[in-house]
């Protein structure tokens, strides 16, 4: 199989992120109070007690953590009707001309292409150079090309795994198996529930980049509660994502000084419930 190893330094990605985010210039203050605002216009914050909750709070900390379950349970009312529309748009690692998308729908690059997961028998022999797919849609490409029943002789570039709350997590090992049955470069990505970038996997392939201007991290008993500072049509406002991860200060060997998450995978307890959520 022939395999293209491109790898792009960490200041392409910024490049690539930090310009279609005018909300980096955005103090914490107003970063905050812009969400809150988001989030009062969903039917959820709109009762009386959760509203009360948010007008209230003057900082972040302030704020109840709420479990992902409540939250992909019934999303339609955590949906901001006020805010626009627009996807997430899909970050590649390096440009593509050939790159096929299954399993989430994200605003596209130039040379990348959407693919519903009941077609996957499309991929078959065709000129896909690059995947991006959501695990589940991973974990079904691998075995039918195991069962030989996929073949992809173009996939030269790379996979980028597209996980988040609801698409769920790689399992362990599962990074193994990606590379032993497609033989490409493995580049994880956490999204938020509009599709923005949260976390990026570098080059180097140390863990996942992740920057404070977009999301807040914070650590409680162990598992990751997040804010996105960017999910306005859904805001994320400290949920516990039941994602457990280390965080690395180390710089990255790609030149970056942010921190890097490191073992990025689901809590034990929380695996189930969120593979159901996945599946629902
Ligand atoms: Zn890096």
């Amino acid at each position: 199989m022939n395999v293209v190893l491109r790898v792009r330094g960490n200041p392409w990605w910024i490049r690539q992120i930090e310009t279609v985010s005018p909300a980096v210039e955005l103090s914490p203050e107003e970063k905050f109070r812009r969400l809150v605002n988001a989030a009062l216009a969903t039917p959820y914050f709109t009762r009386r007690e959760h509203a009360e909750s948010l007008l209230s709070a003057q900082s972040l900390k302030d704020l109840p953590v709420l479990p992902a379950r409540t939250l992909l349970d019934h999303k339609s009312r955590f949906l901001n009707p006020k805010a626009d529309k627009a996807l997430g748009m899909l970050r590649l690692p390096f440009e593509s001309s050939a790159c096929v998308v299954v399993g989430k729908k994200l605003r596209l690059p130039k040379g990348c292409s959407n693919l519903d997961e009941s077609a996957l028998y499309r991929l078959h022999h065709s000129a896909t150079r690059m995947l991006a797919a959501t695990p589940g849609a991973l974990r079904r490409i691998c075995a039918l090309v195991e069962a030989r029943a996929l073949a992809l002789p173009n996939l030269c570039e790379a996979v980028i795994v597209l996980q988040g709350l609801e698409e769920g997590l790689l399992y362990a090992g599962e990074r193994d198996m990606l590379w032993r049955c497609l033989g490409v470069p493995v580049f994880e990505q956490w999204l938020g529930l509009d599709g923005e970038l949260l976390a990026w996997e570098c080059g180097v392939h140390q863990g996942l980049h992740f920057r404070s201007n977009r999301a807040e991290l914070e650590e409680i008993d162990g598992e990751l509660v997040l804010t996105s500072w960017f999910g306005l049509r859904t805001p994320i406002l400290r949920v516990a994502t039941g994602f457990s991860a280390r965080v690395d200060h180390r710089v990255c060997a790609c030149g970056d000084d942010q921190p890097v998450l490191l073992h990025l995978s689901m809590k034990q307890s929380s695996e189930s419930v969120l593979r159901h959520a996945a599946l629902a």
